[in-house]
């Protein structure tokens, strides 16, 4: 339940990749979990900071979370608030953490061979793939996935696929190669509308927290 205590704050966490580049961040702002969110089962945590409490879950939820006031703060890849859609948030601050590209890709002369009929696009980002090639001008038929991606250009389900890449070794190890940035892509605070109002000195202080110069480091 939505906790309006002005200065309890329940922040919600990425599971994965976002969780391991946000513990670091939470210790150098001197917050620590009741016991530690990567080997624990648990889905909220307790801190030493008496007035936050962490929600660890599936990156694609955060935005969910903080939408509903379920969480008044969340971090969260640009990737899954693109394709929210994120009207419904405020996003004060980029984290700078967890960098990677949103991009298209596929196996070596994928677009060509298909230039002829609809591109077949396997992804989990419906929405920004639909906006992406419809900017294009390009009839796209998209097959939704939850995951490896990578699998679908090589047995034939899809051309292309819309997916993060980082150093690109996945791509490389299955014979893909990377095609068009969508968008630059890092975490981001996001931060709940009547939230932001009501709880605004704790929500502020938090932002301090995380934000400044290292942030801005972090994210140029
Ligand atoms: P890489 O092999 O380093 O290019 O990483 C690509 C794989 O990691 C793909 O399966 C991506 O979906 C995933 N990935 C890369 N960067 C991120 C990120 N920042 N957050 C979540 N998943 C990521």
């Amino acid at each position: 339940m939505t906790d309006t205590r002005p200065d309890r704050l329940t922040l919600a966490l990425s599971k994965g990749r976002i969780l391991d580049a946000t513990l670091p961040l939470l210790a150098a702002a001197g917050i620590t979990p009741e016991v530690d969110p990567d080997s624990s089962r648990k889905l909220v945590f307790e801190t030493n900071h008496p007035g936050l409490r962490l929600l660890v879950i599936r990156a694609s939820d955060v935005p969910t979370f903080v939408a509903y006031g379920a969480a008044d703060i969340g971090i969260a890849g640009k990737d899954v608030l693109i394709e929210h859609g994120g009207a419904d948030l405020y996003e004060p601050l980029d984290l700078g953490i967890a960098k990677c590209r949103l991009m298209t890709a596929g196996l070596p002369g994928a677009m060509e061979a298909a230039s002829h009929r609809p591109l077949r696009v396997a992804t989990k980002y419906v929405e920004t793939t639909r906006a992406h090639f419809a900017r294009l001008g390009r009839q796209v038929e998209i097959i939704k996935l939850y995951g490896s991606m990578e699998l679908a250009p090589i047995v034939g389900l899809a051309d292309v696929i819309v997916d993060l890449v980082d150093s690109g070794n996945t791509l490389r190890a299955n014979g893909l190669e990377p095609f068009d940035l969508i968008e630059q892509i890092s975490a981001r605070l996001v931060v709940n509308k009547a939230a932001q109002k009501m709880k605004h000195a704790a929500i502020d202080e938090l932002i301090d927290l995380f934000g400044g110069p290292a942030a801005q480091q972090r994210a140029s």
